[in-house]
């Protein structure tokens, strides 16, 4: 594409008629123009059209195991996240490269049809099962840059690293034998990734910067050797998912984590604090103040019982906030959206929690807009929406499908966003460019082959 007429679009906040959209060369938006008739050429045209969301937490390796892990196990009563951890070590541990290559394409893809058009992949797996080394230590860095390709979806990738078994216990498990790596290594691949793609002329669908698992699994020195050595590059950091987490870093660092990274690091616009579930009002007040944000895996939030971030006195310091669907349980941004919204309604008894606190009229215009411009900030790629210089990303709606169908017009985003089933995108574009999300008969096979291999 390099022209799309919408007969509505959402810019700005807002649905606006006749917007005439057209991309240049670069794959950004270099004209857009409002309240024009449609074109009477071949240009593409579309009742409902919206801006392509960032998906700002992905462990792609963890699609193998999305909906596996819902049985109660007799010898471990009372199953909570750190049962969960263990049966994802034991995919963590099997899944190779070509494995992981097909299970990424496949989830990247469901994504594309989702109307995510760029993931943020928090990624761990480095070494190769048995914990050697492979030839290249790139090598699953690479695998997902390439998965990414293949589906057309554009990929923040985040090699991250994961020092500590836990709070003052020095080196990995035995179950955490890929995730090892060093501060200076990773350093080296986000530099090698942010110049192949600049050298294939991809800077504006592959990024990396760099994340850190959490404050459990660092220490001080090579955190600080990360946060300087990185440059203007997202960092990313699990904080706050559990409280035993929190209480283990009260016990170690003397300090809450956000609390503790807010005093002892310092954060600004390139920090995502991801899940922050367990994270008190003053340092909401910190994370906004220091213009960093948090990045909210609702669904997994939930799948994993980790408990409920605040999101009322989140909006109401302004604090940056973008969406991730985390373990894939979900991979559908409106019921992230959803899940995010109604687990306030259940807790607080209250409705349209994030309009009132973000002082603003429409749930789902908060909720879409906050994670636009957070996904945006997440992703470190010019992805927020509708302007003159933003990537080329749309998603078309359909209108003549539950549960936008009869739906007046300016309620469509609402019924995107609030609205049962989660409709799938019409169309999406890429960079100004047409992609067919939908997987071929080649990867149904392969993704079959690889769920048997891992599962039977
Ligand atoms: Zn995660």
């Amino acid at each position: 594409m390099t022209r799309l007429w919408c007969a509505q679009a959402w810019v700005g906040g807002g649905w606006a008629p006749g917007v005439l959209l057209e991309a240049d060369a670069q794959g950004r938006w270099a004209r857009i123009e409002f309240d024009t008739e449609a074109p009477e050429d071949d240009t593409p045209q579309w009742e409902c059209v919206v801006p392509g969301l960032v998906n700002a937490h992905s462990h792609a390796f963890q699609r193998t195991m999305a909906t596996l892990a819902e049985r109660q196990d007799p010898n471990r009563p009372g199953d909570d996240f750190w049962g969960w951890r263990e049966r994802m070590y034991q995919v963590a541990l099997r899944i190779g490269p070509q494995a992981l290559e097909i299970a990424a394409e496949w989830l990247y893809r469901e994504m594309l049809q989702a109307g995510f058009t760029q993931v943020c992949e928090f990624h761990y797996l480095h070494r190769a099962p048995d914990g050697s080394e492979y030839p290249d230590g790139d090598l699953l860095s690479l695998v997902l840059a390439r998965a990414a390709a293949r589906a057309g979806i554009g990929l923040t990738l985040l090699p991250t690293l994961y020092l500590h078994r836990g709070f003052g216990q020095p080196g990995l498990s035995e179950a955490q034998r890929r995730f090892a790596h060093t501060a200076e290594g990773l350093l080296r691949t986000q530099a090698r990734l942010q110049a192949l793609a600049q050298s294939e002329g991809r800077a504006h669908l592959l990024n990396a910067g760099l994340a850190l698992h959490s404050l459990r699994a660092v220490d001080a020195q090579s955190l600080r050797a990360v946060a300087q050595g990185l440059g203007e590059a997202p960092l990313h950091i699990h904080v706050a998912e559990q409280t035993r987490e929190v209480d283990d870093c009260l016990q170690h660092l003397g300090q809450r984590p956000v609390q503790w990274l807010l005093d002892q690091i310092g954060l600004d616009a390139r920090w995502n604090l991801v899940h922050a579930t367990h994270t008190q009002a003053e340092e909401l007040a910190g994370i906004a103040q220091a213009g960093a944000a948090v990045v909210l895996c609702p669904s997994t939030e939930a799948n994993l019982g980790d408990g409920l971030f605040d999101l009322p006195t989140a909006l109401s310091h302004g604090v940056n906030w973008s969406i991730g669907t985390d373990s894939h349980v979900n991979r559908h941004p409106a019921l992230e959206l959803q899940w995010l919204e109604y687990g306030q309604r259940l807790h607080l008894r209250q409705r349209n929690l994030a309009a009132r606190h973000a002082q603003a009229h429409s749930t789902a215009a908060v909720l879409f807009e906050g994670a636009l411009r957070g996904g945006s900030a997440a992703s470190g790629q010019a992805l927020a929406g509708f302007e003159i210089g933003q990537r080329a990303d749309a998603v078309a709606l359909d209108t003549h499908n539950t549960p936008l169908l009869g739906v007046p017009p300016n309620h469509w985003l609402d019924a995107w966003v609030m609205g049962q089933p989660a409709l799938p995108a019409a169309q999406v574009w890429v960079a100004g460019q047409a992609v067919d999300p939908h997987p071929s008969e080649d990867l149904r096979e392969s993704w079959i082959e690889v769920m048997r291999g891992l599962w039977e």
